[in-house]
């Protein structure tokens, strides 16, 4: 029998990985370092001969760990970055192992009819329409190019104009509503869509960035002909929900008026409030819509990199995405081809990690980890109100919480934010990230990581609290 030469390597992850993991608790959760650190502590040096696989493990480990941002730490509230699941990071390294192309269901059964129960737990998780079509991408950004490749192909097939086959030139205008101050990942989609960003209408928002029911009725009223709405299920500053069963009747009458009309739903945040009792009536209405799209690396603590695209339409979405090629072996009775549902080709089977984490919380448990996030968000949120030192700006409905610090005397309040935000950056008890908002600088906290508890938070707000009072006291 040959030697199986993975048993080094094997060995070398582990050991790297156990303690890794096990110094998340503790760690600095950000490393203070600059670009040539890191540069002199990789081997920048590709020899003739190479080295063995388990000595490049342990050297990647030696050299890059040191320099890891421990955005599993249940410290890190940067940006909106989830945590890892232990079931989906070990079911991870499974699909890593497998290394199956999970592109069709001829060349890999296994992984293929795993997608397609997780594909349907999430329909069910959510409350879905029951044939809403699920494609798995690698995140909120493909997940919205998927969804609005979709809705450009139904309006305008809709209006007589084949785009699969005929392309844009020539074809009808296509009337485009977006959020003022949206993702940036919308505008991007609708470009790589060749949609462009000029003819673009933007629909006004609430002091929460809730769509304006006004505004969008407003908007849509004098508009002719195929039309996508473009909303959000947690904005990226607030947390906010936009007002799914006002848009839906609104996008209803603009139907009925005989103009093909599609909304999408940008949920890369905030999808998965659906699927708590506490916090569905945020997404009241969501149903009625045409397509959501979520992360899994953010509120449901799968690995980087998993999104997840969904329509009410499974033809518009196939039509959209599906390839034909002689040397294929696709379709058949009874198979879900994934390629039928994605942008990418080759691809790794990401919808297993989805399967497990599901598996592993059961339902009650998806709803616990959701609700305790928010809960979370709201214990940040209280302990930051009652300390004087700064001010709150949502209504943290969700995860997210918008902190304005205050400064001590006249000091320019922009300036001062982004001084505190960098001392506990540098402090790196906890990670915060900033965010440019109706033109002021704020803090924003996003909370993600299942592996966050109460002590975190404590522990995170005292080391804020101290951070901005010596930021106060160092110009004084
Ligand atoms: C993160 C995010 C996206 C983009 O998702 P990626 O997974 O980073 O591609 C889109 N929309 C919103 C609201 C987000 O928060």
């Amino acid at each position: 029998m040959r030697t199986p030469a993975h048993g080094p390597v094997l060995d070398a992850v582990t050991t790297a990985a156990r303690r890794y993991l096990d110094s998340l608790p503790d760690r600095p959760v950000f490393p203070v370092v600059t670009p040539a650190e890191v540069r002199r502590a990789v081997v920048d040096e590709l020899t003739v001969d190479g080295l063995p696989a388990e000595q490049v493990v342990a050297e990647l480990d030696r050299a890059v760990e040191p320099f890891v941002a421990a955005h599993g730490s249940g410290r890190y509230f940067g940006f909106v970055i989830g945590g890892t699941h232990p079931a989906a990071w070990g079911a991870d390294l499974l699909v890593s192992t497998w290394d199956q192309n999970a592109a069709l269901y001829a060349p890999t059964p296994g992984v293929a009819v795993v997608e397609e129960i997780a594909a349907r737990w999430l329909v069910e998780l959510l409350n879905l329409p029951p044939q809403t079509s699920v494609g798995f991408v690698t995140g909120g950004q493909m997940a919205n190019l998927t969804c609005l490749a979709a809705a450009r192909g139904h309006v305008l097939r809709e209006s007589g104009w084949d785009v699969e086959a005929d392309g844009l030139p020539g074809a009808p205008r296509v009337n485009v509503l977006v959020k003022a101050d949206g993702h940036s990942t919308v505008p991007r989609a609708l470009r790589l869509l060749g949609l462009g960003m000029r003819n673009v209408l933007e629909v006004a928002c609430d002091d929460e960035h809730r769509i304006d029911v006004v505004s969008l009725r407003e908007t849509l009223q004098p508009l002719q002909g195929p039309t996508i709405i473009c909303t959000e299920a947690g904005n990226i500053n607030t947390g906010a929900f936009d007002p799914f069963e006002e848009i839906a009747d609104l996008a209803d009458a603009h139907r009925a008026a005989g103009h093909p009309t599609w909304t999408h739903v940008d949920g890369a945040i905030g999808l998965l409030a659906a699927a708590s009792e506490a916090h569905r009536v945020l997404t009241r209405g969501l149903a009625r819509l045409d397509s959501w799209s979520t992360d899994g690396h953010k509120l449901l603590n799968t690995p980087y990199d998993l999104g997840v695209a969904m329509t009410r339409h499974p033809a518009a979405h196939r039509a959209a995405m599906s390839v034909q090629a002689s040397y294929l072996i696709q379709g058949g009775e009874d198979i879900r081809d994934p390629m039928d549902w994605n942008p990418e080709f080759s691809r790794r089977a990401r919808g297993v990690v989805v399967y497990a984490v599901l598996r592993s919380l059961g339902r009650a448990g998806l709803a616990r980890m959701i609700d305790r996030l928010a809960d979370l968000a709201r214990r940040f949120a209280d302990q930051l109100r009652a300390s004087d030192g700064c001010t709150v700006l949502n209504e943290v409905a969700f995860n997210q919480v918008l902190v304005r610090w205050v400064p001590p005397d006249d000091r320019d309040a922009d300036r001062f934010n982004d001084q505190v935000m960098a001392a506990i950056q540098a402090d790196a008890t906890a990670f915060v990230s900033g965010t440019t908002w109706r033109g002021q600088r704020y803090m924003r906290l996003s909370v993600a990581d299942q592996a966050t508890d109460e002590q975190d938070v404590d522990r995170c707000v005292v080391a804020m609290l101290r951070c901005a009072d010596e930021v106060r006291g160092a110009e004084a």
